[in-house]
């Protein structure tokens, strides 16, 4: 498909200021971006945006998108109950047929929320694969030790994937925790990363407990842990890292690891506050992420925008702490630098079409003094217009146009909901 994208606003998300122009996408690339001009070529669709902005879309960098089955099904309580007393029985029975439908529930939010890739790590990972594909979902996915994929499993997979240059979805190797995981996972994982020379990524320095543990147990933190055995030799980083010293910080500025913020999830889970000024300042780079829908519960990037800078800003004091373009560039740039999308960061020619049109019509948007600072302190899924994914719109002004019909993503969740929650007593 070729589309012409005439008179749009253009934010390339590569410093240049925002300015009016056309944006042609062939295939799944940006084939043009400038000011408007008269073009020769024949296009599929040629699209009026009406001053509407383009922008990359925003990459979600942490999340188990499968877990929308536990959306609002055990809230405020603490932590430790409704982890070992309610999520982690009901995710016993899941199956990976389980994990394909629900996946396209939390893509379909990810559309309305322009969301084009995510970072995503749960059960059966190539079910969730599978799910990605036939929907068309931009995605890098994590291999965790589990008791289904041989080594020599993982290994087939993810080479397939990466040997694939056409492919949406590429994996990567990772454990869940540092509390969660033995030395003999520590070790298989290791293996896997130093055998590709791949970055690692896992859940780091959440909460108190967590590291307070560790100390006692390892008389380091648990960044200190996984450097000394080498996990972070081919960059990475963690998800959540609200309790970092000094010393860790130097580690990920050693290693150029990323930060994945959650503060949706940390506010809702007590878990703390990620100091992202200061880690910013120092430096490091730090991107969003929804984490999964049973701890947060909503898919939606203008939120987690909305609580990094407002935690910032607390955190510190200060009112100038994290910038509105800087929150920005988290949940696009510093997201697909996480993500190792080195083509799906900026919109520039030769680029992946991975492109999202935000509505400048609405009230919320009015005046038009300063649309980057519109869109994180004001903005909302309501502005999404369109989302568009490797070349192919697949939400426009409210619809979903992808491979199966909504509805039966909707009750097909529904189903698996019920039927998970009535295997562990949970569902009348
Ligand atoms: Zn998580």
């Amino acid at each position: 498909m070729k589309y012409l994208f005439k008179n749009a606003r253009i934010l390339k998300m590569n410093g240049e200021e925002i300015f009016f122009g056309d944006l042609i996408v062939k295939d799944n690339r940006i084939a043009y971006v400038g000011k408007s001009i008269d073009h020769k070529d024949t296009f599929d669709r040629i699209i009026q945006c009406d001053g509407n902005l383009l922008m990359p879309g925003f990459k979600n960098c942490h999340t188990h998108s499968p877990m929308v089955f536990l959306r609002s099904f055990a809230d405020d309580l603490p932590l430790q109950d409704w982890l070992f007393n309610y999520c982690f029985p009901a995710e016993k029975n899941l199956t990976g047929e389980d994990i394909y439908h629900l996946s396209k529930l939390a893509f379909l939010e990810y559309l309305s929320s322009g969301i084009t890739a995510c970072f995503d790590q749960y059960f059966y990972p190539h079910m969730f694969i599978k799910a990605c594909k036939d929907f068309g979902m931009r995605s890098l996915v994590c291999f965790m030790p589990t008791s289904y994929y041989s080594k020599e499993d993982m290994m087939r997979m993810f080479e397939k994937e990466e040997n694939d240059v056409h492919s949406l979805t590429k994996y990567c190797f990772s454990l869940h925790s540092e509390y969660t995981t033995s030395k003999e996972e520590v070790d298989l994982i290791n293996e896997l990363v130093h055998h590709y020379k791949v970055p690692f990524y896992t859940h780091l320095s959440e909460t108190k407990k967590e590291v307070d543990e560790c100390y006692e147990k390892r008389g380091m933190s648990p960044i200190e842990y996984f450097e000394k055995e080498g996990l972070f030799d081919f960059g990475g980083g963690g998800y959540h890292c609200i309790y970092m010293s000094d010393k860790d910080i130097e580690i990920f500025k050693k290693y150029n690891l990323s930060v994945v913020s959650n503060p949706g999830s940390n506010s809702k889970l007590a878990s703390g506050i990620c100091d992202i000024e200061k880690l910013r300042k120092a430096g490091v780079n730090v991107c969003l992420g929804t984490d999964g829908p049973a701890s947060n519960n909503c898919l939606d990037m203008f939120k987690e925008m909305m609580l990094a800078f407002s935690f910032a800003k607390l955190k510190n004091m200060d009112a100038s702490a994290l910038p509105a373009e800087e929150v920005l560039k988290m949940a696009t740039v510093n997201g697909s630098k996480a993500l190792n999308l080195k083509d799906a960061d900026i919109l520039e020619v030769g680029k992946l079409a991975d492109i999202i049109m935000i509505d400048l019509s609405r009230p919320n948007m009015r005046p038009l003094l300063n649309i980057e600072k519109n869109i994180v302190f004001s903005g909302s899924k309501e502005n999404i217009k369109m989302t568009m994914i490797d070349g192919k719109i697949l939400y426009e002004d409210g619809k979903f146009f992808v491979d199966e019909d909504v509805e039966q993503i909707y009750q097909k969740s529904q189903e698996i909901t019920i039927k998970l929650l009535k295997a562990v007593g949970r569902y009348e």
